[in-house]
Order: C-alpha cells, then sequence, then structure tokens
C-alpha cells in the first residue's frame, strides 16, 4: 500500500503544446493519503482517465513526477507499480475458465495453489459468480463478464493502489449497489488505496471518504461529501453535486451585502469586495419561498413532487431559482419572494469561491 504524490503533473495527447487548453490534464500538485478511498469524479471528457492511467503508468505524463511513498516511479513501467486497475470495459481472457481469469494475477506472481484456490473462492463470492467458476468466459455476458475484470482487480491483496476507471457502467442497477458495497468492505478488509472513477455523484459519494471533483482538466476541489455540499469551491462543485445544482446569481459584493439584480440582500459575512464575474452560490435546500416585501422577486414556474420534498422552480429576472419546499408546504400564489438561510450562501470570484473574512 501506498501514499501517491502527484508534483508538477501535467498531460497533453499533443506533441508541442501550447496553451492550456492543449493539456487534457492541467498542472497538478496532489497526495492520495495510503490507504484512503477516494472517489475522482467529474464529467466525461474532463481527464479521469487521463489521470489514472499516469497513476498506473499506462501513461507517461509530459509533465511533473509520481512518487509511491516517496520514490519517484515516473519512469517505472505498470508492472513495478504493483497496481491493480479495472477499466470500463470488461477484460477477460475467453478462452480461460472464470476461475482461472481471477487467479490470474496471483498465478503470474508465483503464488501458492493452495492459497489461490482459497483466494479465487472468496473472490467469487463477493461477485456472486461460484456458480459459474468452471465455465469458459467466452458466452457469459457483458455483465458477468465485467464481474470477472473486477474481481480480478480485487484479488491480490498485496497491491500499492486499487484503481477503478468506471467499473460498473455496463453492470445493472442493482448488482451495481451490491458490488459498491463489496468494494466498500474490501476497503475496510485490507484498507488499500482506492481510487475509484464515476460520472456519477451517487456513486461518488456512497463510495468515498473523500471525493475529488474535476472539471476541464484541473481538480477544482477535494473534499468530504459534507464539504462539497456546503462550502463548494467552485461553481461547477456546487452545481454538479446536489440535486438540483445550487443556484448561481450574478452579484454585486460589498462588505457584507450583496446586490442582485436591484435587490440588496445581507451576507452575514464579510467578503471585502471580490473583483472579476462575481456570484453568490445558494443551495436550494438554502432557500425559502415567503409572501411580503423581503427578498428576491421571483415568479413560479412550476411545483415538481419527488416523494421527500418539493422542489419549486422560479423565475428570477430571467434566472431559475431552485428551491426546495417540505413535502407538505402549502405553496400559494402570494409567494413571491425567495429567502436565503444566510450560513448556506458562499460568494465567488471568476468561478471560485471567496472565503468570508476571519474564516
Ligand atoms: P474522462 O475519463 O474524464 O472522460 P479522458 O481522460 O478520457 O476523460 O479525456 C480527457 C481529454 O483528453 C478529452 O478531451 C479527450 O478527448 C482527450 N483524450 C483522451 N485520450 C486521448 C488520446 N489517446 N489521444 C488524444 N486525446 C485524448
Ligand atoms: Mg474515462
Amino acid at each position: 500500500m501506498a501514499k501517491i504524490t502527484l508534483e508538477n503533473l501535467a498531460h497533453s495527447y499533443l506533441p508541442n503544446p501550447k496553451s492550456d487548453d492543449d493539456y487534457a490534464l492541467k498542472e497538478l500538485n496532489h497526495d492520495w493519503v495510503d490507504g484512503e478511498a477516494y472517489a475522482l469524479l467529474g464529467s466525461s471528457g474532463c481527464g479521469k482517465s487521463t489521470l489514472l492511467n499516469i497513476i498506473s503508468g499506462l501513461l507517461h505524463p509530459s509533465q511533473g513526477r509520481i512518487l509511491f511513498n516517496d520514490r519517484d516511479v515516473t519512469m517505472e513501467p505498470t508492472t513495478q507499480r504493483n497496481i491493480a486497475q479495472v477499466f470500463q470495459f470488461p477484460v477477460v481472457y475467453d478462452t480461460m475458465t472464470v476461475h482461472d481469469n481471477l487467479a490470474f494475477p496471483l498465478r503470474n506472481r508465483g503464488a501458492d495453489p493452495a492459497y489461490i484456490k482459497e483466494r479465487v473462492q472468496q473472490i467469487a463470492a463477493m461477485i456472486g459468480m461460484e456458480a459459474t467458476l468452471g465455465h469458459k468466459a467466452r458466452g457469459l455476458t457483458a455483465d458477468a463478464k465485467q464481474k470477472i475484470s473486477l474481481g480480478r482487480g480485487m484479488v491480490r491483496e498485496d497491491v500499492n493502489a486499487l484503481l477503478f476507471d468506471e467499473p460498473l457502467t455496463v453492470i445493472d442497477p442493482h448488482m451495481k449497489w451490491e458490488l459498491r458495497t463489496q468494494l466498500k468492505s474490501l476497503h475496510h478488509e485490507f484498507g488499500h488505496t482506492m481510487i475509484y472513477v464515476t460520472h456519477d455523484q451517487t456513486e461518488a459519494l456512497t463510495f468515498a471518504d473523500k471525493v475529488v471533483v474535476m472539471y476541464d482538466g484541473r481538480v477544482v476541489q477535494m473534499g468530504t461529501p459534507q464539504e462539497l455540499f456546503e462550502t463548494p469551491a467552485h461553481t461547477f462543485v456546487g452545481y454538479f453535486i446536489g440535486s438540483p445544482g445550487m443556484n448561481v446569481l450574478s452579484a454585486e459584493v460589498t462588505g457584507n451585502t450583496a446586490l442582485i439584480g436591484g435587490t440588496e440582500i445581507a451576507l452575514g459575512k464579510g467578503y471585502g469586495s471580490p473583483k472579476g464575474k462575481v456570484e453568490l452560490g445558494v443551495r436550494p435546500e438554502f432557500t425559502a419561498l415567503v409572501a411580503g416585501n423581503e427578498g428576491l422577486p421571483v415568479t413560479i414556474k412550476r411545483v415538481e413532487d419527488v416523494g421527500r420534498h418539493k422542489i419549486v422552480r422560479a423565475d428570477f429576472q430571467g434566472t431559475e431559482i431552485n428551491i426546495l419546499a417540505e413535502e407538505g408546504a402549502n405553496i400559494s400564489p402570494d409567494m413571491n419572494r425567495v429567502v436565503f438561510d444566510t450560513a448556506g450562501v458562499n460568494v465567488y470570484s471568476d468561478s471560485w469561491r471567496v472565503p468570508p473574512q476571519g474564516a
């Protein structure tokens, strides 16, 4: 097991990158703590696989270093890094049985046959394939093949890290939940450093202790689910995580007051005078619809009942504001203002969060 350090790391697939735009991975300094379970979350094309493949050694970075427990492995091939990686699409040996597919990484390392037998049984139980151990992989469903891939990734106990690149994409939803639970218990049992790539926030938030959010080739925030919820470091994090995501409104901010489309809002904390494009971020959970003349004037567009609560879609001068209301809340026509709970308001300058003064 290892701590993994990325030092001034960057990658471009182009031979002569010039601007930032030419980099699939922008310069990055980051530590992955030994034994933690991380989710790497971001939309398609933001650089997740690029980063994972650099850690495993499938890809050599155009710049920077990778250290395992402070040892430079940048030039080492995958085999020497002692890493297990599971890909989005199954990689199985069709002519081998399920058993032999699972045993492969252990045999490769010359493990004891008795141990192999026992360990393969354990893994087969985890992925629910004990009954098919004797079958050839050829002819199995994509689902089953992906489970074999996953199992092969988990079979070795002595790896430095386990990397999963959207491994459950082709798996049906119920099995997904079950396999994710298995991965979590594997983590508790062995304490491997794990990086689990996904574009699905639910998957990320339920799997990991720490979620690393990527956007456009950058890591924009690393934090606990609570940190990502309460203090999104970048408007993208606020928008991408949460359902619906954070409301983002253009504002002028001076000290502890914001001016939004002509209405003054008290912020509760001081922010000086942030420069650039200034915005206020407020999650729907921290808004309320009221009657009266306090708050932002809005028009209700529609109310969605999603079971545990209601989502009110309102319009404020052409910008949609989502408000969360309790399931039993009575939404009356005279409720034409939205107010914010200042505890849940964040200020952004050029998309990055401005910490309040004294914080
Ligand atoms: P993700 O895994 O988050 O979907 P990737 O790391 O696969 O993102 O891709 C990041 C960016 O790099 C994308 O713009 C993608 O088109 C580009 N890219 C990925 N692989 C290659 C490649 N082999 N050659 C050129 N460009 C690539
Ligand atoms: Mg990918």
